[in-house]
């Protein structure tokens, strides 16, 4: 797949506000927050879609939630309760083909969308 801007982040080649990294993701701030807090969770191996996700990219696949919980909970926003998000192509509303844990939180969220 083609390099997008997630991965000039992860090689640090452009900044960002990074919240967590180990050794298969990172997290960081949205650049565009949707609600007072907003970040997103990116594995390190570029997966474009959910739909490339393999058999192989389980335990990544999960890791990225458990950072999502982990991260909401040193933000403050897991007992009052957040919003996960994976976007998946153009009717999903993605933008950057390198899958990504939108989190969201610090206020009540609307449901259903539009
Ligand atoms: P998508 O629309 O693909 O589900 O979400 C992509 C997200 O990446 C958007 O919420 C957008 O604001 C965020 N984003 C795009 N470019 C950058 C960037 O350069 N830095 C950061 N921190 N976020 C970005």
């Amino acid at each position: 797949m083609s390099e997008t801007i997630f991965t000039k982040i992860l090689n640090r080649e452009i900044p960002a506000d990074i919240v967590h990294e180990d050794d298969l993701c990172l997290a960081f701030n949205d650049i565009n927050p949707q609600a007072p807090v907003h970040f997103l969770v990116i594995p390190k191996k570029p997966i474009a879609t959910i739909n490339d996700i393999s058999e192989a990219d389980r335990e990544v696949v999960g890791h990225l939630t458990m950072v999502a919980a982990k991260v909401a909970k040193e933000m403050g926003i897991d007992q009052e309760g957040y919003r996960t998000v994976m976007n998946c192509n153009e009717f999903g509303g993605q933008s950057v083909y390198h899958i990504h844990l939108h989190v969201l939180g610090g206020k009540l969220l609307g449901w259903p969308l539009t």
